[in-house]
C-alpha cells in the first residue's frame, strides 16, 4: 500500500535512518538481527533513508534501501537532493531507484555543503525537482516534500516559504514531511496558514528523539535556527556537561550520570511532544531513529504509535 493510501485511512507512523559511513555501522544497521530488522518488529508504515549532500554516502543510501525493499516488511522511501546533480544524473539515479523497487521519495533541495552558495547542479530548488520528476517519470513516484513550520532558515519570509510549499503541491508533490519544530504555538500557526493558502497535502511530522545534549543543540542551531522552548532549555541546563557538551574529554566528574539523566528527561519530553502533535490533527509521525532501536522503540510504544495500525 502506498503511504498516501495509508494516510487517507489513518495516521501513519514511520522511521528515518541514515546511511552509515563504516562497514561496522552498516552491519549494525543492515546485518542479521540489526537495527532495521528490529525496527520492522514495530510495524512502521515506511522507513526513509537520508541522502548525503554533495554525493557523499549515496552508495550506502541505495544499499540500505535495497535491504528494506528485499526484506519486504515495510515501504522504503529515499531522500533525494539537487546538490551537485545534473538533470541527466538525476534521471539516471531516479531510474535506478525504480529499477530497485523504490518508488517513494522525499524531494529536497538539500543542505548546501560548507562553503557552497548554491546547489552546484542543474536544479536549484525542491520545486524544480518535483516538477522535473513528474515530467520525466509521471506518477511512478510518490513524492514527499519538506515543510518548515518555523520557515526555512534562508527564506525571506514565512509567507514566501508557504508560497513555495504551495508551488511544490502544484508541481505534483503528494505529502509534506516537516522540519524539526519544538515551538508548538508556531506549528499550530503554520498548520492553519498552509491550509488557508490552499495546501491540502497531508502533514507527516518529523520528530527527533532528544537523547544527546550535543546532538540536540547541533540539530537545532547548526543549520535550522529552531526555537527551543524553556522546558527543553531547562533540561539542557540542568544536565550541562562542563566545559561544554561538544568537547571530546569533558572535565565534568558527573558526565555519565548527566548524560543518563538528560536522556531520560529527553525521552519524556519527546513523548509529550508527540502527544501535542497528534492533538493538532496531523497525518503522521516520522521518528528519526538515529540508527538506534531501544530508546526509539520505547518512545514509539509509550506515545501509542504502535497502536495506530
Ligand atoms: P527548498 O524547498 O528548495 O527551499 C530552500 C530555500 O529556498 C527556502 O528558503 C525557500 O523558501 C526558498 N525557495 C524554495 N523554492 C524557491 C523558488 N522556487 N524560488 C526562490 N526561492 C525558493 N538534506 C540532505 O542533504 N539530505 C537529506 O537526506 C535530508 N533529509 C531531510 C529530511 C527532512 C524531513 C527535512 C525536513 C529536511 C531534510 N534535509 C536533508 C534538509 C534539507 O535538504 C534542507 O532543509 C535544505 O536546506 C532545504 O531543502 P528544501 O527541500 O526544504 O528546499
Amino acid at each position: 500500500m502506498s503511504v498516501m493510501e495509508i494516510m487517507e485511512k489513518r495516521s501513519a507512523f514511520s522511521f528515518e535512518v541514515f546511511p552509515p559511513k563504516t562497514d561496522v555501522g552498516m552491519e549494525k544497521l543492515c546485518g542479521e538481527g540489526g537495527v532495521l530488522e528490529q525496527l520492522y518488529t514495530l510495524n512502521p508504515d515506511y522507513i526513509s533513508c537520508t541522502y548525503g549532500a554533495g554525493g557523499t554516502n549515496v552508495g550506502k543510501n541505495l544499499e540500505v534501501l535495497d535491504k528494506i525493499v528485499s526484506d519486504g516488511k515495510t515501504t522504503g522511501v529515499t531522500h533525494f537532493t539537487c546538490i551537485g546533480n545534473t538533470k541527466e544524473g538525476i534521471k539516471e539515479q531516479l531510474q535506478t531507484y525504480l529499477d530497485h523497487g523504490i518508488d517513494h521519495m522525499l524531494a529536497l533541495r538539500g543542505d548546501l555543503p560548507f562553503g557552497w552558495t548554491g546547489t552546484g547542479g542543474d536544479l536549484h530548488y525542491a520545486t524544480e525537482l518535483v516538477k522535473f520528476t513528474r515530467q520525466e517519470f509521471g506518477e511512478k513516484f510518490t513524492i514527499a516534500v519538506a515543510g518548515s513550520p518555523e520557515g526555512h532558515i534562508a527564506c525571506r519570509s514565512l509567507e514566501a516559504d508557504i508560497a513555495f510549499l504551495k508551488q511544490k503541491q502544484d508541481n505534483g508533490a503528494d505529502y509534506i514531511m516537516t522540519q524539526l519544530c519544538w515551538d508548538m504555538d508556531q506549528f499550530r500557526y503554520w498548520l492553519d496558514a498552509i491550509r488557508a493558502a490552499g495546501i491540502w497535502m497531508p502533514v507527516d511530522v518529523g520528530i527527533m528523539p532528544i537523547l544527546d545534549q550535543a546532538a540536540t543543540i547541533n540539530m537545532a542551531l547548526s543549520r535550522n535556527g529552531c526555537v527551543m522552548p524553556r522546558e527543553l532549555c531547562e533540561i539542557i541546563s540542568k544536565n550541562w556537561i562542563f566545559p561544554n557538551p561538544f568537547v571530546k574529554d569533558p572535565f565534568d566528574a558527573e558526565v555519565e550520570s548527566k548524560k543518563e539523566s538528560f536522556r531520560k528527561a529527553g525521552i519524556e519530553y519527546t513523548i509529550r511532544q508527540i502527544d501535542e502533535y497528534r492533538a493538532c490533527g496531523i497525518d503522521g509521525i516520522h521518528l528519526y531513529a538515529l540508527n538506534k532501536y531501544d530508546d526509539v522503540a520505547y518512545i514509539a510504544k509509550e506515545a501509542g504509535l504502535l497502536d495506530l495500525i
